[in-house]
Protein backbone atom coordinates (compact mmCIF):
# COMPACT_ATOMS: atom_id res chain seq x y z
CA UNK A 1 0.00 0.00 0.00
CA UNK A 2 1.45 3.28 -1.44
CA UNK A 3 1.92 5.94 1.77
CA UNK A 4 0.97 9.29 1.19
CA UNK A 5 2.47 11.98 3.57
CA UNK A 6 -0.13 15.19 3.22
CA UNK A 7 0.98 18.31 4.61
CA UNK A 8 -2.61 20.91 4.48
CA UNK A 9 -3.06 23.30 6.94
CA UNK A 10 -6.76 23.63 5.99
CA UNK A 11 -8.81 20.94 8.46
CA UNK A 12 -11.60 20.59 6.21
CA UNK A 13 -9.53 20.21 2.91
CA UNK A 14 -6.99 17.85 5.30
CA UNK A 15 -10.16 15.36 6.78
CA UNK A 16 -11.61 15.10 3.38
CA UNK A 17 -8.34 14.04 1.48
CA UNK A 18 -7.95 11.87 4.20
CA UNK A 19 -11.09 9.90 3.52
CA UNK A 20 -10.96 10.15 0.08
CA UNK A 21 -7.15 9.01 -0.31
CA UNK A 22 -7.59 6.07 1.88
CA UNK A 23 -10.95 4.91 -0.18
CA UNK A 24 -8.15 4.68 -3.07
CA UNK A 25 -6.04 2.72 -0.92
CA UNK A 26 -3.61 4.82 0.31
CA UNK A 27 -2.00 4.91 3.78
CA UNK A 28 -2.24 8.65 4.64
CA UNK A 29 -0.31 10.41 7.23
CA UNK A 30 -0.90 13.94 7.22
CA UNK A 31 0.16 17.43 9.37
CA UNK A 32 -0.49 21.33 8.77
CA UNK A 33 2.86 22.02 9.57
CA UNK A 34 5.99 22.33 7.22
CA UNK A 35 8.45 21.66 9.71
CA UNK A 36 6.42 18.25 11.01
CA UNK A 37 5.97 17.50 7.37
CA UNK A 38 10.11 17.49 7.03
CA UNK A 39 10.57 15.45 10.33
CA UNK A 40 8.23 12.78 9.33
CA UNK A 41 10.08 12.86 5.75
CA UNK A 42 13.01 11.51 7.37
CA UNK A 43 12.20 9.66 10.25
CA UNK A 44 8.86 7.95 8.18
CA UNK A 45 9.25 8.40 4.74
CA UNK A 46 6.35 8.08 2.63
CA UNK A 47 5.77 7.21 -1.25
CA UNK A 48 4.00 10.31 -2.23
CA UNK A 49 4.22 14.05 -0.39
CA UNK A 50 1.26 16.20 -0.89
CA UNK A 51 2.34 19.75 0.16
CA UNK A 52 0.08 22.48 0.43
CA UNK A 53 2.09 25.74 -0.66
CA UNK A 54 0.65 28.19 1.92
CA UNK A 55 1.28 26.81 5.09
CA UNK A 56 1.42 29.10 8.63
CA UNK A 57 4.52 28.27 9.98
CA UNK A 58 7.13 27.63 6.86
CA UNK A 59 6.56 28.83 3.25
CA UNK A 60 5.36 25.67 1.47
CA UNK A 61 8.35 26.14 -1.44
CA UNK A 62 10.94 26.98 1.89
CA UNK A 63 9.36 23.29 2.44
CA UNK A 64 9.88 21.47 -0.44
CA UNK A 65 13.83 23.07 -0.86
CA UNK A 66 14.58 21.62 2.21
CA UNK A 67 13.13 18.25 1.54
CA UNK A 68 14.53 18.23 -1.74
CA UNK A 69 17.98 18.23 0.46
CA UNK A 70 17.41 15.38 1.92
CA UNK A 71 15.26 13.00 0.21
CA UNK A 72 14.25 12.71 -3.58
CA UNK A 73 10.59 11.43 -2.64
CA UNK A 74 8.38 12.57 -5.55
CA UNK A 75 6.55 15.69 -4.29
CA UNK A 76 3.01 16.89 -5.53
CA UNK A 77 2.32 20.73 -5.00
CA UNK A 78 -0.70 22.21 -3.57
CA UNK A 79 -1.52 25.38 -4.98
CA UNK A 80 -4.60 27.77 -3.61
CA UNK A 81 -3.96 30.17 -7.33
CA UNK A 82 -3.34 29.15 -11.05
CA UNK A 83 -0.18 31.43 -10.40
CA UNK A 84 2.21 30.65 -13.38
CA UNK A 85 5.58 31.97 -11.18
CA UNK A 86 4.55 30.27 -7.96
CA UNK A 87 3.94 26.93 -10.20
CA UNK A 88 7.85 27.64 -11.88
CA UNK A 89 8.94 28.14 -8.66
CA UNK A 90 7.53 24.92 -7.02
CA UNK A 91 8.26 22.83 -10.29
CA UNK A 92 12.06 24.52 -10.18
CA UNK A 93 12.78 23.78 -6.49
CA UNK A 94 12.09 20.05 -7.19
CA UNK A 95 7.98 19.48 -7.12
CA UNK A 96 7.19 16.24 -9.43
CA UNK A 97 3.42 17.73 -10.41
CA UNK A 98 1.38 20.19 -9.44
CA UNK A 99 -2.80 20.80 -8.66
CA UNK A 100 -5.06 24.05 -8.77
CA UNK A 101 -6.97 24.36 -5.99
CA UNK A 102 -10.00 23.54 -5.66
CA UNK A 103 -8.80 20.09 -7.25
CA UNK A 104 -11.15 16.48 -7.28
CA UNK A 105 -9.94 14.21 -5.20
CA UNK A 106 -10.01 11.60 -8.46
CA UNK A 107 -7.60 14.15 -10.16
CA UNK A 108 -4.96 14.00 -7.42
CA UNK A 109 -5.18 9.98 -7.10
CA UNK A 110 -4.26 10.04 -10.94
CA UNK A 111 -1.40 12.61 -10.14
CA UNK A 112 -0.44 10.45 -7.30
CA UNK A 113 -0.25 7.19 -9.95
CA UNK A 114 1.61 8.61 -12.28
CA UNK A 115 4.49 10.12 -10.18
CA UNK A 116 4.81 6.84 -8.16
CA UNK A 117 4.52 4.77 -11.99
CA UNK A 118 7.69 6.88 -13.21
CA UNK A 119 9.56 6.43 -9.91
CA UNK A 120 12.61 4.26 -11.12
CA UNK A 121 11.65 4.43 -14.70
CA UNK A 122 14.15 6.05 -17.17
CA UNK A 123 12.15 6.90 -19.80
CA UNK A 124 11.10 5.25 -23.10
CA UNK A 125 13.85 5.91 -24.69
CA UNK A 126 17.37 4.29 -24.69
CA UNK A 127 20.87 6.13 -25.48
CA UNK A 128 21.41 9.40 -26.20
CA UNK A 129 19.09 11.65 -28.64
CA UNK A 130 20.63 14.15 -31.06
CA UNK A 131 18.60 17.39 -33.02
CA UNK A 132 20.90 19.59 -33.80
CA UNK A 133 22.63 21.19 -31.20
CA UNK A 134 20.21 19.27 -28.65
CA UNK A 135 21.54 16.34 -27.06
CA UNK A 136 19.09 14.53 -24.61
CA UNK A 137 19.93 11.46 -22.28
CA UNK A 138 17.22 9.54 -21.18
CA UNK A 139 19.75 7.81 -19.10
CA UNK A 140 21.03 11.01 -16.93
CA UNK A 141 18.13 12.61 -17.95
CA UNK A 142 21.08 15.77 -18.70
CA UNK A 143 19.82 17.87 -21.87
CA UNK A 144 22.62 20.11 -23.56
CA UNK A 145 22.36 22.87 -26.07
CA UNK A 146 25.43 23.57 -28.42
CA UNK A 147 27.40 21.76 -25.62
CA UNK A 148 25.83 23.83 -22.76
CA UNK A 149 24.07 21.99 -19.98
CA UNK A 150 19.87 23.20 -19.95
CA UNK A 151 18.81 22.52 -16.43
CA UNK A 152 14.89 21.34 -16.85
CA UNK A 153 12.46 19.90 -14.23
CA UNK A 154 11.41 16.72 -14.31
CA UNK A 155 8.03 17.28 -16.17
CA UNK A 156 10.30 19.62 -19.16
CA UNK A 157 12.10 16.87 -19.61
CA UNK A 158 10.13 14.06 -19.94
CA UNK A 159 7.74 16.38 -22.72
CA UNK A 160 11.21 16.96 -24.80
CA UNK A 161 11.96 13.33 -24.81
CA UNK A 162 8.50 12.45 -25.99
CA UNK A 163 8.73 14.74 -28.29
CA UNK A 164 12.64 13.56 -29.32
CA UNK A 165 11.51 9.92 -29.48
CA UNK A 166 10.01 10.68 -32.64
CA UNK A 167 11.96 13.39 -34.19
CA UNK A 168 10.32 14.73 -37.04
CA UNK A 169 7.00 13.73 -36.10
CA UNK A 170 3.90 15.33 -35.24
CA UNK A 171 2.73 15.05 -31.82
CA UNK A 172 -0.85 15.46 -30.71
CA UNK A 173 -1.29 17.17 -27.31
CA UNK A 174 -3.65 14.09 -26.23
CA UNK A 175 -0.73 12.10 -26.62
CA UNK A 176 1.74 14.13 -24.62
CA UNK A 177 -0.94 13.98 -22.14
CA UNK A 178 -1.21 10.62 -21.75
CA UNK A 179 2.56 9.90 -22.07
CA UNK A 180 4.01 12.50 -20.19
CA UNK A 181 1.11 13.45 -17.52
CA UNK A 182 -0.47 9.86 -17.86
CA UNK A 183 -3.62 11.63 -18.16
CA UNK A 184 -6.75 10.61 -20.81
CA UNK A 185 -9.31 12.73 -19.98
CA UNK A 186 -9.59 16.46 -21.60
CA UNK A 187 -9.42 19.66 -20.71
CA UNK A 188 -5.29 19.48 -20.33
CA UNK A 189 -3.76 21.24 -23.45
CA UNK A 190 -3.23 24.49 -20.92
CA UNK A 191 -0.72 21.90 -19.40
CA UNK A 192 0.96 20.83 -22.46
CA UNK A 193 0.93 24.38 -23.64
CA UNK A 194 2.40 25.92 -20.42
CA UNK A 195 5.28 23.42 -19.93
CA UNK A 196 5.95 24.02 -23.25
CA UNK A 197 6.35 27.66 -22.82
CA UNK A 198 8.61 27.15 -20.18
CA UNK A 199 10.49 24.71 -22.16
CA UNK A 200 10.74 27.21 -25.20
CA UNK A 201 12.02 29.56 -22.64
CA UNK A 202 14.92 27.21 -21.65
CA UNK A 203 16.04 26.40 -25.00
CA UNK A 204 16.12 29.91 -26.02
CA UNK A 205 13.14 30.35 -28.44
CA UNK A 206 9.50 31.53 -28.20
CA UNK A 207 6.32 30.31 -29.57
CA UNK A 208 6.76 33.22 -31.86
CA UNK A 209 10.26 32.46 -33.28
CA UNK A 210 10.56 28.72 -32.18
CA UNK A 211 13.69 27.06 -33.03
CA UNK A 212 13.61 23.43 -31.97
CA UNK A 213 9.67 22.92 -30.88
CA UNK A 214 7.45 23.89 -34.07
CA UNK A 215 3.90 24.09 -32.98
CA UNK A 216 1.24 22.69 -35.84
CA UNK A 217 -1.27 24.39 -35.46
CA UNK A 218 -4.58 22.54 -34.52
CA UNK A 219 -2.47 19.10 -34.52
CA UNK A 220 0.57 18.88 -32.29
CA UNK A 221 4.10 20.39 -31.79
CA UNK A 222 6.83 18.48 -33.49
CA UNK A 223 10.79 18.70 -32.71
CA UNK A 224 12.76 19.66 -35.30
CA UNK A 225 16.81 20.19 -35.99
CA UNK A 226 16.46 24.14 -36.59
CA UNK A 227 18.94 23.67 -39.51
CA UNK A 228 16.45 21.78 -41.51
CA UNK A 229 13.21 23.40 -41.48
CA1 LIG B 1 -2.99 26.47 3.16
Amino acid sequence: MARVLLVEDDAAIRLSMIKALESHGYAVVSTPSGLAALESVVSDPPDVVLLDLGLPDVDGLLVLGMLRGVSDVPVIVLTARDDDATIVAALDAGADDYVVKPFGVDHVAARIRAVLRRGGSTGPGEGTVRVGGLEIDPRSRRVTLDRVEVVLTRKEFDLLLALASRPGEVVTKRTLLSEVWQQAYGGGDRTVDVHLSWLRRKLGESAAAPRYLRTVRGVGVRLADPDEV
